[in-house]
């Protein structure tokens, strides 16, 4: 495998840093939990989307395009990451946000995230009914913009096709680099996944260097059959793009979706008790529709008995804590820990 074969800008903080949190170790009574930063990657609050923009928008300027079509739900992070990576590219952004969670607070209509998007200098062209056809709404925005003599790049939600896992490809490659420098034998991954390119990435990097570690996706939206589908098709895509031989083994993705809750982007208890967990024992920001029910899942995995009390498992911290200020009616009263 040789990724330096594909176009890639430098648009975030890398490497980020692998930490031990050993608070929160102690606090559940083991196994070793690290946090890989992914919430550090520096591109305007930073998230897991900056790594697949590096050869996403490397791809964009290949070919000549001047505006960046994208979408997501209303306080999308990867919608932000875009259209903080095409102000410093110097692109036009053009967005779709989707009212995927319903009756939401003002908060989260206007603050958070969508308060970053226009900061950021991002059009949000439409704000469509959850359910819409969204893909066909960007052909058509891309259409309209090639009518006026731009040249629109689509980069589909959560910049999750081949081209954007190769981030998450990256990643596997960076964690083994610092497992090696660091002398941490790691004996799990964890992280939440959504749109899959970040699962589909880090399976098919880590699978490509026989690695033997194993990554569990704790999934934000879909069941557990229909998101291991998404990401294994995701994962043999990338697979065949890298050009590696073989195929990746169907076994080699595992997702859970006990965590999600009533669903995409609504609170759930045990999310709360991971947000106030890693805030008040570790000082590190978690968000409330990835990072926080996939937390959830892992401490609720560790009490279960699913770790030996002596594996390192690594938690993929994917970002998102600027959406936390669209869920301020239900943070208001979290609490202190116990
Ligand atoms: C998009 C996102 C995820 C999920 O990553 P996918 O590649 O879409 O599966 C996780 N956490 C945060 C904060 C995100 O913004």
């Amino acid at each position: 495998m040789h990724l330096a074969r594909f176009p890639r800008l430098s648009l975030g903080h890398f490497p980020t840093p692998l930490e031990a949190l050993p608070n929160l170790s102690r606090y559940l009574g083991g196994p070793n939990i690290y946090i890989k930063r992914d919430d550090c990657t520096g591109l305007a609050t930073g998230g897991n989307k900056t790594r697949k923009l590096e050869f996403l928008l490397a791809d964009a300027l290949q070919q000549q395009a001047d505006v960046v079509i994208t979408q997501g739900a209303t306080q999308s992070n990867h919608v932000r990451q875009t259209i903080a990576a095409a102000a410093k590219l110097g692109l036009e952004a053009q967005v779709l946000l989707e009212k995927r969670v319903s009756d939401f607070s003002d908060d989260y209509q206007r603050s958070g995230n969508v308060l970053l998007d226009n900061l950021l200098g991002g059009r949000i062209a439409a704000h469509l009914p959850a359910g819409s056809d969204i893909p066909q709404a960007m052909e058509h925005l891309a259409e309209t913009l090639r009518a006026q003599g731009k040249r629109p790049y689509i980069i589909p939600g959560g910049g999750s096709n081949p081209t954007g896992a190769l981030g998450y490809v990256a990643c596997a490659e960076e964690l083994l680099y610092q497992s090696s420098q660091q002398r941490l034998r790691i004996d799990h991954v964890v992280h939440a996944t959504g749109s899959s390119g970040t699962q589909a990435g880090l399976v098919a990097g880590l699978g490509a260097s026989n690695s033997g570690i194993p990554v569990l996706g704790i999934s934000v939206r879909a069941a557990k059959d229909k998101q291991e589908q998404n990401v294994y098709q995701l994962a043999q895509r990338t697979w065949e793009l890298l050009g590696l031989k073989g195929e990746l083994p169907r076994e080699a993705v595992v997702a859970n979706s006990d965590y999600v809750g009533a669903g995409y982007g609504l609170p759930t208890n045990s999310m709360l008790e991971a947000l106030r967990l890693l805030a008040q024992l570790e000082g590190i920001l978690l968000d409330p529709v990835y990072s926080g029910k996939g937390m959830a899942g892992l401490i609720d995995l560790i009490r279960r008995g699913r770790f030996s009390p002596h594996d390192n498992v690594v938690f993929i911290h994917t970002g998102g804590s600027a959406g936390l200020f669209g869920y301020r009616q239900v943070l208001e009263s979290v609490g202190k820990y116990d």
